[in-house]
């Protein structure tokens, strides 16, 4: 289980404030979307998360555990990034597992994670591939496949589909939908796409130049929107 807290966590780069003291919980198994315009800190939060950034002020807690110190390796946290670079020499079943390989877990282990990774994501028969011979989804699912593999207990998403067409991205998002329901994780996935937020999140987080304006499920933000902020965001065509 993985309850996520943030207490007054605040970023500085250099003298320049850009994000202001959030406080947020998550709870155990929840599916959140930070949301918000280009530029309002929404990877910035989740690297801090992910122990890829340093926090300036405040706590990150997992559980009961204070992990604002904790290198990323050893937090329990795994990023599925953008630019989801595989190795073109690789195959799918040695991209999925190299993480492992370097981190020494044996063999056999790694081939069972594989498997079952791959299962999860529909890959199996996809394993002896080299990427090139992928589509963009298939790739993505790869990406994703090297996550869970290192069985994390919060999975971070940034802004994964944003390089895919507008059809696989509608694809997409059912998957990762799926593979929440399967895996039941706490997994916060930040978005610009109103439309991804209000369709795949049970909580909303929506974000705006390094503040919360508004926390709630999509429907509460559709039907009462803090501010005008809020409303024109949530209500804006895509
Ligand atoms: P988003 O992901 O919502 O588009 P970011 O978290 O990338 O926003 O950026 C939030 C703010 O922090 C922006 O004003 C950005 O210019 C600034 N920022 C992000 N990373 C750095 C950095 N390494 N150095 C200086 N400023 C940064
Ligand atoms: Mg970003």
């Amino acid at each position: 289980m993985a309850d996520l807290t943030l207490s007054r966590v605040i970023k500085r780069f250099g003298d320049l404030e850009t994000i202001h003291g959030i406080d947020l919980d998550i709870r155990d198994g929840e599916f959140v979307v930070f949301v918000g315009p280009s530029g309002c800190g929404k990877s910035t939060l989740l690297r801090m998360i992910a122990g890829l950034e340093e926090v300036s002020e405040g706590d990150i807690h997992i559980d009961d555990e204070c992990v604002t110190q904790v290198p990323a390796s050893k937090r329990g946290v795994a990023m599925v990034f953008q630019s989801y670079a595989l190795y073109p020499h690789m195959t799918v079943r040695e991209n999925m597992g190299f993480g492992l390989k370097m981190a020494r877990v044996p063999k056999d282990e790694i081939s069972r994670r594989v498997d079952e990774a791959a299962r999860i994501l529909q890959l199996e028969q996809l394993l002896d591939r080299k990427p090139k011979a992928l589509s963009g989804g298939q790739r993505q699912r790869v990406a994703i496949g090297r996550t869970i593999v290192r069985n994390p207990k919060v999975f971070l998403f940034d802004e994964p589909l944003s390089n895919l067409d507008a059809e696989l991205r509608v694809q997409m998002r059912v998957e990762i939908a799926k593979l929440h329901g399967e895996l039941r994780n706490t997994m916060v996935y930040v978005t610009h796409d109103q439309t991804e937020a209000m369709t795949m999140a049970d909580k909303i987080v929506v974000l705006r130049g390094g503040n919360i304006e508004q926390v709630g499920s999509p429907l509460q933000l559709y039907l009462n929107p803090a501010n005008d902020f809020v409303a024109g965001f949530i209500g804006s065509p895509k």
